[in-house]
């Protein structure tokens, strides 16, 4: 089975995801983060998208259609995909590579994301994603798994978060629409628990 995670910035798609790798063992690509490790690597694929991302627009769908490509590898099957795809041309796109079987669309209003995404401090060292109105580290500034350090992303500031959020609606949302065409969509409001958004969500994998 092949599963798509698709909502705006800030909606839980990657505490989900790091839940239903555990559980299901599914294969985690998250586009946003493997983006992140070549900017922080200083790779040529680094440099050309980190402008994109400072400002919260998107890097181009061939970009990142090749380096899916290059990660699914060959492979057909488990894949938990975050972040991905973005737009139609990358649905397409994704089409040609492998079967989609499922979207689970995580909706949430804009102010919600602002709030939450404000809060958004994530590990330097693992990638655990905290929040300091709902999800605190034991310890201000260090991570409860690995003791890392906690960062603010660039683009978690309030003026890139609403831009990020135009362009999830210009340019993301018209994919619910058109999974659900394809009959593949399943909508779980956001606003819920993560415990509770998860047990949705796993309750339509087991079937
Ligand atoms: P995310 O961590 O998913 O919020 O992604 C962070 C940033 O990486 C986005 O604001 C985009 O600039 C870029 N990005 C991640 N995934 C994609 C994608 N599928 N298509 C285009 N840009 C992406």
């Amino acid at each position: 089975m092949n599963l798509v995670l698709l909502g705006p910035p800030g909606a839980g798609k990657g505490t989900l995801a790091a839940r239903l790798v555990e559980e299901f063992g599914l294969v985690h690509l998250s586009t946003g983060d493997i983006l992140r490790e070549e900017v922080a690597r200083g790779s040529k694929l680094g440099k050309l998208a980190e402008d994109y991302m400072d400002r919260g627009e998107l890097v181009p769908d061939e970009v990142i259609l090749g380096m899916v490509q290059e990660r699914v590898d060959g492979e057909t099957d488990g894949f938990l995909f975050d972040g991905f795809p973005r737009t139609i041309a990358q649905a397409e796109g994704l089409e040609r590579i492998l079967p989609v079987h499922l979207v689970v669309y995580l909706d949430l209003p804009e102010e919600e994301v602002v709030r939450r995404l404000s809060a958004r401090r994530v590990c330097k060292q693992c990638g655990a994603n905290y929040n300091l109105l709902t999800q605190p580290p034991g310890v201000p500034g260090k991570c409860d798994r690995c003791g890392g350090e906690l960062y603010q992303r660039p683009d978690d500031r309030e003026e890139v978060i609403r831009n990020r959020f135009r362009v999830y609606l210009e340019q993301s949302a018209p994919l619910v629409g058109y999974y659900e065409k394809k009959g593949l969509l399943r909508r779980v409001d956001a606003s819920l628990s993560p415990d509770e958004i998860f047990r949705k969500v796993a309750e339509v994998l087991r079937g």
